[in-house]
């Protein structure tokens, strides 16, 4: 298995990428505070006999503070398993997954880990801006600071207009970014946003890699991003590429 490892880039992050081929930093050591998640040989099957899916075969990978990276594949070749794995939403079925950096499992969301689905998100009954501070409010943010964060998130990807909407009454597209404002309203130390731009068209997928990556600029918040847009792949620090649940590494 091929580890993925750094793309150079020059100009862009402001931080300084954490190579995954460095050596195990040693437990506590100064690279352990900066390493948000770490899979090792992680793996998820379904079924079992001759009826078992390997979804992800056995990935190694590590996201650091600050770390932009792209999830490049196929579909069916295992990018919201991984995804999904990283946030803690499920568990590997050989190997493990740990979050160094953040502590156990259990206080990972909503405080730390956001994730952006891939399917509709979005709660039916609360209007766009109750979807998007929900977060905060679980979180204990004190309820006018959650309406405030919230339609700030809200105003970046210009969606000040739909905030009293229902999510029925949006486009999918505009609710795949009511998500993404949900992710980045909460600040978080991770966000993990599964083919958030894969129902916009080419302008709007555009401006939402512009107002994430600027909010997320010289921050320490990490994102992972599983995309098909190739030209928002290269405005990342990595690209990871994942072929028949193999996570193959750079591109
Ligand atoms: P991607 O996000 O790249 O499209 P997925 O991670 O969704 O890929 O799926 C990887 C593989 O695992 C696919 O073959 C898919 O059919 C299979 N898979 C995903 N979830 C399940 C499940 N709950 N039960 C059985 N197979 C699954
Ligand atoms: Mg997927």
């Amino acid at each position: 298995m091929t580890e993925p490892f750094i793309k150079p880039r020059t100009g862009r992050a402001p931080h300084q990428p954490t190579p995954a081929s460095t050596p195990e930093p040693a437990n506590g050591g100064p690279e352990a505070g900066r390493m948000l998640v770490e899979a090792r040989a992680a793996g998820r099957t379904y079924g079992s006999g001759e009826a078992t899916v390997t979804a992800l075969a056995s990935a190694t990978c590590r996201v650091a503070k600050g770390d932009r990276i792209a999830l490049l594949g196929p579909s069916g070749s295992g990018k919201s398993t991984l995804l999904h794995l990283m946030g803690g939403l499920d568990a590997p079925t050989n190997g493990e997954i740990t979050w160094p950096a953040l502590g156990a499992w259990e206080t990972l969301r909503p405080r730390q880990v956001a994730i952006v689905f891939q399917m509709p998100s979005l709660l039916a009954p609360l209007t766009v801006v109750e979807n998007v501070e929900i977060p905060l409010l679980l979180g204990r943010v004190p309820a006018e600071a959650a309406r405030h964060a919230a339609l700030e998130a809200l105003a970046r990807l210009e969606l000040t207009r739909i905030a009293d909407k229902l999510p029925e009454e949006l486009s999918g597209g505009q609710a795949q970014r009511v998500a993404v404002a949900r992710a980045l309203a909460y600040r978080p130390a991770l966000i993990l946003a599964d083919e958030p731009t894969g129902q916009l068209d080419r302008a709007t997928a555009q401006h939402l890699f512009d107002v994430l990556l600027d909010t997320l600029a010289g921050t320490d918040t990490a994102l992972v991003v599983a995309t098909h847009d190739l030209a928002a792949a290269e405005r990342m620090d990595r690209v990871w590429r994942m072929r028949h649940g193999i996570l193959e590494g750079e591109v």
